[in-house]
């Protein structure tokens, strides 16, 4: 990928960060693929379609797992379940072998598992030899007829949020608009309106909390990208009346773009909590300016909340008063936030190294101007406002869980590894379960005593 290119996805109007120092978007500085590189993001942000073969051209190392890498859940096929690796080994890249590999690799991928594409990613090594990507892609897709497509987002072009948008542009160039949705049945009770949920990789399942409501309300989702997404799904996307980016920054340029190329108009919402999933519903219904569908969505949000506030009692019971240290990223800085604040709870700092202004607008809003707001969270750093503010629980990705877990302090994994679904007002409950099973564990207790060793058997 040229230099200009990779300046052009950086440049990104619609990004709040997109300020002239670019801080969080991208500007290289030594150590910025420790969190993650370009092809981390883009591997992550495709991985979930889960009818096509995902190749990882390079060293088996880049490729990481070999099975379930991550958390989406899919129907029907599973094919973004397997890791696939072209395993470049040093004789191989010395003799220059791997453009023949790769086209092994693509072959077996189709001959063994019939997918509807195959991605192939490009990695550090095979785009610092040289091998020529697209013309192996090109020749690939001629040969067993049906579309295979470079990601070329080597782990040194930059950051895995610069990643993320080569994955959303190469969608946008290749895949978007190149075929129309299969026609429904009209429903003689309802206008049926055509949606995108952008940013929605249905971790642990959560996704299907929501889907149910959606359905009710007629609202078809064409494409969920890129949890639970077929390929057929994403090539329809431009048929939708409007997008929601659902919380994630990651993916702006495919919304914008979207709007630009298609005109469908786009917002960013959340399904974390009672209040965000109510809003992002109104907000689906109000952007199809339909008037029957926004009343018909005003009943179903009354007989969901009133519901959930029923079966939320006697969970908010033994979480009121409960403070909770937040550490995680973007959008989720906030709209965790307000979820832990609908079961009762107080968040006592919430993190926003990779939150937008708007972001952190949302979290004065939600936990005043006294909020406490973490830039950058280094282990030390979180235990000791862990105790300084009496926190109950940390609640964090699976990175800071060793942190968490050596200090003995109750732990919750909100990020993309997590095992439990806590989207949309089923999810506030399943949150609510974990966060008293977690804060209540008899473990921590025993934990801290001291070791049966260090007191002596007779004194
Ligand atoms: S693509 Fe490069 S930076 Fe990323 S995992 Fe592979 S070698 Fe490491």
């Amino acid at each position: 990928m040229k230099n200009a290119e990779i300046a052009r996805l950086l440049d990104e109007p619609a990004c709040s960060h997109n300020t002239p120092d670019k801080v969080a978007c991208g500007k290289l500085k030594p150590g910025a693929t420790a969190g993650g590189c370009s092809f981390d993001g883009a591997q992550i942000t495709l991985f979930p379609i889960s009818d096509a073969a995902h190749i990882v051209h390079g060293p088996i190392a880049c490729a990481g797992s070999s099975w379930n890498g991550r958390g989406s859940r899919a129907e029907g096929r599973e094919l973004h379940r397997l890791g696939l690796t072209t395993d470049l080994s040093e004789q191989e890249i010395i003799m220059g072998r791997g453009e023949k590999k790769l086209l092994f690799a693509i072959k077996t991928a189709v001959e063994r598992w019939r997918p509807a594409a195959v991605f192939v990613y490009q990695t550090c090594v095979t785009a610092l030899i040289g091998d020529d990507l697209e013309a192996v892609c090109r020749v690939a897709q001629d040969t067993f007829g049906l579309p295979v497509i470079l990601v070329d987002a080597a782990g040194f072009y930059g950051t895995k949020n610069l990643g993320n948008r080569i994955a959303g542009d190469t969608l946008v160039k290749r895949v978007i608009g190149t075929r129309d949705p299969a026609p429904v049945a009209a429903r003689p009770d309802m206008t049926i309106h055509t949606i995108n949920l952008v940013g929605e990789f249905n971790i642990a399942g959560e996704f299907w909390h929501v889907a149910p409501l959606l359905d009710e309300l007629g609202l078809r989702v064409l494409c969920t990208l890129a949890g639970d997404a077929r390929f057929h799904e994403v090539q329809s996307m431009h048929r939708a009346e409007v997008t929601m980016l659902v919380c994630s920054k990651a993916l702006i340029n495919v919304a914008r773009k979207l709007e630009e190329k298609y005109g469908i108009p786009w917002f960013e919402g959340s399904f974390y909590g009672m209040r965000d999933t109510s809003d992002a519903l109104r907000s689906l219904a109000k952007a199809t300016k339909d008037t029957d569908l926004q009343e018909r969505t005003e009943a179903v949000i009354l007989r969901e909340e009133a519901r959930l506030r029923q079966r939320l009692l006697p969970w908010q019971e033994q979480l009121r008063g409960k403070r909770a240290l937040l550490y995680t990223g973007g959008v989720k800085s906030w709209s965790v936030v307000s979820a832990l604040q609908d079961l009762g709870m107080t968040v006592v700092a919430t993190g926003v190294k990779k939150s937008t202004q708007q972001d952190r607008e949302r979290i004065h809003q939600l936990m005043g101007e006294e909020a406490i707001l973490i830039e950058e969270g280094n282990p030390r750093m979180m235990l000791d406002l862990y105790h300084q503010q009496r926190a109950d629980v940390f609640i964090a990705g699976g990175r800071n869980m060793y942190t968490a877990l050596k200090a003995r302090l109750p732990f919750l994994d909100i990020n993309q590894e997590r095992e439990h679904a806590y989207a949309g007002y089923e999810g506030l409950v399943e949150l609510a379960r974990q966060l008293v099973l977690t804060i209540n564990s008899p473990i921590w207790e025993r934990m801290r005593r001291p070791a049966p060793w260090s007191t002596p058997l007779f004194p």
